[in-house]
């Protein structure tokens, strides 16, 4: 079999972003976006100040908020009740993981469902589930499923294994899969016999942060795949699915880097954009 294709993720999401500037471009009001980050891990760090030079260069406003590390819960709670009350703010999102003293769920409860562009709260979990229109999905998941359409514009019966079930990937993802109306199966770290579920699959996605786990022997002919991992082996970065080895029996494979990761910020603006329309009854 001639070797799979790559499914462009950077290509995809500056075609997005650039999208997005055009529209943008055409309000005098901008839309607006708060990141909140407790702490100074270094990642986390780079990852928010990304977001805030790409949401500036598609024409948004948007502040990072940094907190130290001993910030109290209550303090970051009334932050967020402030940001919730502040009209020209359109989209709000928390940096994770929180220090320890602070319960995640907590936080996510508080942020205003219109404004929760990272769609981690509960209302939006629960929107999503139920396939209501009014649901903000979770950037990485909505990436993915716009790198699935550019294979597939037409998912409808396609058989579809996740591998991971978090809260912000794998349950949000299987979820716009089914709503998609794929056949859908997630596997995890007690699933008895994943590379069973995974040979069988049209498509796979891998987002259980384990080096390289996927090989050729777990798919099947042609299959689909999509790499969310993010790993370091010896300092280099790769996914979860071993793509040397993959690459000459899938027909298409996302890369890493350059696959999923560009798409959740392109996705995450995308949000906000919308956010920012529907609160102010603006037609696209
Ligand atoms: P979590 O650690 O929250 O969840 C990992 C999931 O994978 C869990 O459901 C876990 O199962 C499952 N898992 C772990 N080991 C195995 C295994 N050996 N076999 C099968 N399943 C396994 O991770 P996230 O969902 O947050 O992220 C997953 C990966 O995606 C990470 O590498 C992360 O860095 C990356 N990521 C990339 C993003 C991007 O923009 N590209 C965005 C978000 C994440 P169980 O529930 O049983 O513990």
């Amino acid at each position: 079999m001639s070797e799979a294709k790559i499914i462009d993720g950077k290509k995809a999401a500056l075609a997005l972003r650039e999208k997005l500037a055009q529209h943008i471009a055409r309000y005098d009001k901008k839309p607006e976006l708060a990141v909140i980050l407790a702490g100074n891990d270094e990642a986390s760090l780079i990852y928010d100040r990304n977001k805030q030079k790409a949401a500036q260069e598609a024409g948004m406003k948007c502040e990072i908020f940094h907190l130290p590390e001993t910030v109290s819960q209550e303090e970051l709670l009334s932050l967020i009740e402030r940001l919730n009350a502040d009209d020209n703010v359109n989209g709000m999102i928390v940096q994770l993981p929180l220090p320890e003293h602070i319960s995640q769920a907590e936080v996510l409860k508080h942020i205003k469902p219109e404004k929760d562009v990272d769609g981690f709260c509960p209302v939006n979990a629960g929107l999503l589930l139920a396939n209501s229109s009014e649901a903000i999905a979770a950037a990485t998941p909505k990436g993915i499923m716009h790198l699935l359409k550019s294979v597939f514009p037409d998912l409808s019966g396609k058989t579809a294994v996740v591998i991971g079930r978090s809260n912000i990937v794998g349950k949000p993802l299987a979820s716009l899969l089914l709503n998609s109306n794929c056949t859908v199966t997630v596997v995890h770290s007690k699933t008895r016999d994943i590379e069973a579920e995974t040979r069988r699959a049209d498509i796979v996605i891998a987002a259980c942060g384990c080096p390289k786990m996927v090989k050729a022997s777990w798919i099947k002919e042609g299959a689909v795949l999509i790499d969310v991992g993010i790993n370091r082996i010896d300092g280099k970065l790769c996914g979860d699915i071993d793509f040397d080895d993959v690459k000459h029996k899938a027909s298409y494979v996302t890369p890493v880097p350059g696959g999923v990761g560009p798409m959740t910020v392109a996705m995450l603006l995308e949000n906000t954009f919308e956010a920012f329309l529907k609160q102010n009854n603006l037609k696209k």
